[in-house]
């Protein structure tokens, strides 16, 4: 297989075209953003580290029957995907407060929510991703109702794997963000799964184990991705 032109480059990750129209390459770059991409640094081992990660979880996923786009690993920053037809929408689950729902609603940091919430975002960089609800999505042709029940429901199931699955590494998950799109008539996970686009917090002590240490100026991120990694028993290498 051979990897072709950029389709896409986004704030932490490329995507190439390759000689098979159904598949693509995913480059995890060592790039971290923040404040919609405002402020970038590179952050040595984060790519490689992310990548592996994505790998893991992604393959625990589809044992546990979730539809992903993924396909294999390829490389230390590469993997190899499934082409889809992207859904412009996020899925946003949380099982405490945190980050962007403080603000909007005014809610104290580590509320634990019971149920989880879940919120549907459009993506849009220069709007700043707003929240919107189902007939937002079906009245403007974003996906049908089908759809919008079957990604709910998915990122609801991937929200019950992955609580375990983390929960048994002594890390909460707090909140997530996935993405969707069509491939060949089904609805498919479209996204990677890193601590870029999630909450994860120690247990014990609570400390924030994700993107929110570069978000905050904490430092140690690239330590924080690799110390869940190593709980989660994903191999990395020296
Ligand atoms: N998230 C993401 N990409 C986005 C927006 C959110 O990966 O464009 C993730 C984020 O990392 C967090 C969850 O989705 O795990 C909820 O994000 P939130 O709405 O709290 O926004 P934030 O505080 O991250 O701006």
């Amino acid at each position: 297989m051979e990897k072709r032109n950029e389709l896409y480059r986004g704030k932490a990750k490329s995507v190439y075209e390759t000689d098979n129209s159904d598949q693509m390459i995913l480059l995890f770059r060592n790039d971290t953003s923040a404040n919609d991409g405002e402020r970038i640094d590179q952050l040595d081992r984060k790519g490689m580290v992310n990548n592996r990660f994505n790998a893991f979880i992604m393959d625990e996923l589809e044992k546990q029957g979730v539809a992903t786009h993924h396909i294999k690993l390829l490389s230390d920053q590469e993997s190899l995907v499934k082409s889809l037809d992207m859904i412009p929408i996020e899925c946003v689950i949380r099982n405490i407060s945190a980050g962007s729902i403080c603000r909007r609603l005014g809610v104290e940091e580590n509320l634990d929510l019971n149920p989880p919430t879940f919120e549907f975002f459009l993506k849009n960089d220069p709007l700043h991703d707003p929240m919107i609800n189902e007939f937002h999505i079906e009245s403007f042709g974003w996906a049908v109702a089908d759809e919008v029940e079957k990604m709910k429901q998915t990122t609801l199931k991937v929200n019950d794997i992955l609580t375990k699955l983390f929960r048994d590494a002594g890390l909460l998950l707090v909140d997530f963000k996935l993405e969707f799109g069509r491939y060949k008539g089904d609805i498919v996970l479209g996204d990677e799964f890193t601590p870029d686009g999630c909450r994860l917090w120690d247990v014990n002590t609570r400390k924030k184990m994700d993107k929110d240490r570069f978000r905050q100026g904490l430092g140690g991120v690239v330590e924080a991705y690799e110390e869940v990694a190593h709980r989660l028993g994903v191999e990395l290498p020296n």
